[in-house]
């Protein structure tokens, strides 16, 4: 156990116990982390192809079959992105970007692009299949497009990384001043993330290292030198058979019954708009440069 990684604060360990591992929450601004967290840079190896098809708790049912749905929500994540700049953004880095999927939909209207993923697979995958080079780190990107970027976007990616304070210090960096940082993530004070308690399914290690709230998520940002614009509850679609998934591993007493569900393609494929109120998006904005006197 050691400081908060949100707000710097102390934390109370033991307060949600797992099989997997057990979170620490921050006595001041609520983050609840992984106790003890991985080192950095160790993330990579959980996120392979696995991860991505149905190999991994808490990661994709299969991926490529929900293609769709992941274009479909690109394109909603698009016009979040260009509602909030109040015009469409000629550059995007996108953090934890997978195969670059958001990616090609922000091509698609017009913007640079550049993306950050630690899973080897995924990198290859966004070479092959879009053309889209992906960097291993954000302070590789930074060392080249240093203060480059009109728009940092970190959809559901950075409650997967040890240091999330670094991240958002390197997405801050690489965004010209005035610049915006977008994060979906889920709210571990919804509702739902309340009642569910341990069986919510962000509760999830050892790939869920930190489940944020509304207040870790202000500490973060503000300590990584971003103003806070707002932040909002979102939606997304999601196949049947992804929630199937994440059913399965959540309560294996139902195992049985859920993989006879899920083995049947029509019902699999059926689409979901998952709004319980518990994933949102944080939008905050790089200072603009202040002129001296
Ligand atoms: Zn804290």
């Amino acid at each position: 156990m050691g400081a908060c990684v949100g707000c710097g604060g102390s934390q109370s360990p033991g307060v949600f116990v797992l099989e997997a591992g057990t979170y620490a929450r921050c006595d001041g601004c609520g983050l609840a982390s992984l106790d003890p967290l991985p080192a950095e840079g160790a993330a990579g190896a959980l996120f392979e192809e696995g991860y991505f098809h149905g190999g991994v708790a808490g990661g994709y049912s299969d991926y490529d079959a929900d293609g769709a749905l992941h274009e479909a929500n690109a394109r909603a994540r698009w016009a979040l992105v260009e509602r909030h700049s109040g015009a469409p953004p000629a550059s995007v880095l996108d953090v934890g970007c997978a195969v670059g999927t958001f990616l090609v939909e922000a091509q698609r209207r017009g913007a640079q692009v550049a993306g950050v993923d630690v899973s080897p697979w995924a990198r290859a995958q966004a070479e092959q299949r879009h053309g889209i080079g992906v960097a291993a780190s954000v302070e590789e990107v930074a060392a080249r497009e240093s203060g480059e970027f009109d728009v940092v976007t970190f959809f559901q990616s950075l409650e997967h990384v040890p240091r999330p304070d670094r991240l958002l210090a390197g997405a801050c960096a690489c965004l010209r001043p005035g610049g915006l940082v977008v994060i979906e993530t889920w709210d571990a004070g919804s509702t739902v993330a309340r009642v569910m308690g341990k069986a919510w399914q962000q509760m999830n290690p050892p790939t869920v290292l930190h489940l944020m709230g509304r207040p870790s998520l202000a500490a973060l940002l503000g300590r990584a030198g971003f103003e806070l614009v707002t932040v909002e509850r979102t939606s997304k679609l999601v196949s049947v058979g992804l929630v199937l998934h994440i059913l399965a591993d959540k309560f294996p007493a139902l195992l049985g019954w859920l993989g006879v569900l899920a083995r049947r393609p029509w019902l699999a494929r059926l689409t979901l708009r998952y709004r319980l109120g518990d994933l949102v998006t944080a939008v905050a904005r790089k200072p603009l440069a202040v002129v001296g006197t």
